[in-house]
């Protein structure tokens, strides 16, 4: 949404209510004149000024958990956009309908806020620290996670200010505020205990005055009686250009006694809230040795309180090889593998069995792909050789990785493991995932596709069959038991013959010349996509393989599954273009998939 809004004209981004008088009253003096800028106040928000008779009046657009967005109290839009139209129409409650919109003047772009730009560092340093990531898994860490990350930053990133003292008595603030210059308007917030309440101690006349912070049932910060904000970042920014009540205005941050500028280089604490908790809640899984790390023994334990924990708070986010003590090998030693009871699933090879793999210096869940002893049948074997040639090849977070192959009794397959199954399964019993959940699970399954396509392999069986969970928020691509690695130059892979194929996935190329590319694979995920926000049905129910074929060459599509996003709808369509030139690669789908999720996550 954000992204949609920036590009409006008539939209200043981060700019004061004073600022969006100025231009109101500047354009003219026509009734219902308005802008859009965003909230000051409210995390993901957006205001609107409107100029009437002669006066200007705001109204904030909060963002709804529901994911909508609605004038308080009134009634709730899709978009900020949909906010205005709704307007136009109609005044419910506003002074005057919006007639035109006052847009920005030429050349000036929409205001970006401090918190904006010191965001990206920030969340980049976070990630770092609290996962010890770098390079490609940093990056992926960051595209997957972004919303959930930009949150925890925005709410923690004022432990980083110069102004935030921590949980100091007021007799301490006192000294620290009366030392060096004692300018009028100079200040520190301090931490009260931990619910969740601060002090602001602001100097005025030589005297130091202490204003409560409290933080309300919904989590929402204010001075007794004072405008309510989500961060204490907001709050500062607000009272720097307005006393709204104070004595005076925020003028200058009192630096900490240490003369640190920041607490940058320090692994931010986390708090209790609950946007904080649940994405900390498995504690890094790197600081092991690290006692300095604050949250370590504090942080509640995730499969218990059933908390939301990020791909990185898992063990299978890095290959367990990226450790560079443990000896990288694809082969697995027997006597270092044990087999637990209780089967994870079968197919035609065999079956699939939970275990544990002790290595160097950790002990590894693993799933094991069993072959099954069939002497008669050496091709079986084959596959599985071919299967694992191809998985070895692969590392990204996104992708159930090899961890190596095991010749004893039998023919074993070490993977890693993707304890809650099939995503199919796994929707088809929780009907109350939600849409903003599976775009996050089917957005990190293209980003795995997207790797695929890059180093060029073909995966020629992605459904929602063979993408298996981790925990509820992490996804990973698995069965590369039909894959194939195609030349850079060709791009596809030709089979030679019609084999037992999962025809209602593939792509009109696939069945009428047996063409295989990143493009066929665009096609399935389409119908993986289908699947996904049907909550785990079979796609074209009913239907004989023939009869798919049919209706695909006659241009019609399976419908929107019910309450599929349109814009979701509208992807999956894409993937299914006919020809295969015309269809957009991992490399389009991707980030539009980012993008809508990113807009319905923030
Ligand atoms: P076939 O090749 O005969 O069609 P298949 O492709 O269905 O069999 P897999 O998908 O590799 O075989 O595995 C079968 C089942 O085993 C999966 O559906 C899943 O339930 C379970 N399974 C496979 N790999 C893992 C894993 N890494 N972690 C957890 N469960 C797994």
């Amino acid at each position: 949404m954000a992204d949609q809004v920036n590009t409006l004209p008539f939209f200043y981004g981060n700019i004061t209510r004073e600022e969006a008088e100025g231009y109101l009253k500047q354009a003219g003096t026509g009734n219902g004149m308005y802008l859009l800028r965003q909230s000051r106040n409210y995390l993901g928000g957006f205001a609107l000024s409107v100029l009437h008779s002669g006066r200007c009046y705001h109204y904030t657009i909060e963002r709804e958990p529901s994911e909508t967005y609605a004038i308080a109290g009134g009634k709730s839009h899709r978009s900020p956009v949909d906010v205005i139209d709704y307007h136009s129409q109609e005044t419910d409650g506003l002074v005057c309908l919006l007639k035109k919109p006052c847009n920005r003047p030429k050349n000036m772009q929409p205001k970006v806020g401090p918190f904006e730009d010191l965001k990206e560092k920030l969340i980049r340093e976070y990630v770092k620290q609290t996962w010890n990531l770098q390079g490609a898994a940093l990056e992926q860490a960051i595209i997957s996670q972004r919303p959930q990350l930009e949150k925890l930053i925005a709410t923690t990133a004022h432990e980083r200010m110069p102004w935030f003292h921590g949980t100091i008595a007021r007799e301490e603030s006192e000294p620290r505020l009366q030392n060096g210059s004692r300018t009028n308007g100079k200040f520190l917030i301090r931490q009260r205990d931990l619910n969740g309440s601060y002090a602001l101690c602001l100097l005025h006349e030589g005297q130091v005055m202490h204003y409560r912070i409290d933080r309300d049932r919904t989590g929402k910060l204010s001075i007794p009686d004072g405008k309510k904000f989500d961060t204490l970042w907001q709050l500062v920014e607000h009272y720097s250009y307005k006393p709204d009540g104070l004595l005076r205005v925020l003028t200058e941050p009192c630096p900490r006694p240490d003369g640190e500028t920041g607490l940058i280089g320090r692994p931010l604490l986390p708090r209790d809230h609950p946007g904080l908790t649940s994405a900390l809640s498995q504690g890094p899984r790197h600081n092991t040795t690290d006692n300095l790390n604050p949250y370590e023994t504090r942080v509640p334990n995730n499969q218990a309180g059933g908390k939301e924990a990020m791909p990185m708070d898992t063990e299978v986010y890095e290959s367990p090889y990226a450790d560079p003590d443990e000896l990288r090998s694809s082969t697995v030693d027997r006597s270092q593998l044990f087999l637990e009871d209780g089967e994870l699933g079968s197919g035609n090879f065999g079956t699939v069995m939970r275990g544990i793999y002790k290595m160097r210096k950790t002990e590894k869940s693993v799933a094991v792909k069993i072959l099954k002893n069939d002497d008669n049948n050496p091709s079986v074997r084959e596959e599985m050789l071919r299967e694992a040639n191809v998985m070895q090849q692969l590392d990204n977070p996104y992708i159930v990785r090899m961890i190596g192959i095991c010749e004893a009794e039998n023919l074993m397959l070490v993977m890693e493991l993707a304890e809650l199954g099939p995503l199919n399964k796994f929707l088809q019993k929780h009907k109350q995932t939600t849409i903003k959940n599976i775009t996050e699970l089917v957005h990190q399954v293209s980003m795995g596709m997207k790797y695929l396509e890059e180093h060029n392999f073909v995966h020629r069986d992605l459904a929602a069959r063979n993408v298996l969970l981790v925990t509820q928020h992490y996804a990973k691509i698995s069965d590369f038991g039909l894959s194939k690695a195609v030349a850079e130059e060709q791009n596809y892979y030709k089979a030679k013959g019609h084999g037992k194929w999962p025809v209602k996935w593939y792509a009109p190329e696939c069945i009428n010349y047996f063409k295989f590319s990143s493009k066929s694979d665009v096609w399935s995920f389409g119908v993986l996509m289908w699947e996904a926000y049907s909550y785990g049905q079979k796609p074209y129910k009913g239907m004989k393989g023939n009869d798919v074929m049919q209706m695909i060459e006659s241009g019609m599509r399976m419908d929107a599954p019910m309450n599929c996003p349109q814009e979701i709808y509208e992807m999956m369509r894409t993937c299914w273009t006919y020809k295969a030139d015309e269809r957009p690669g991992f490399t389009i789908v991707e980030p539009r998939l980012r993008d809508y999720y990113y807009d319905i996550a923030q």
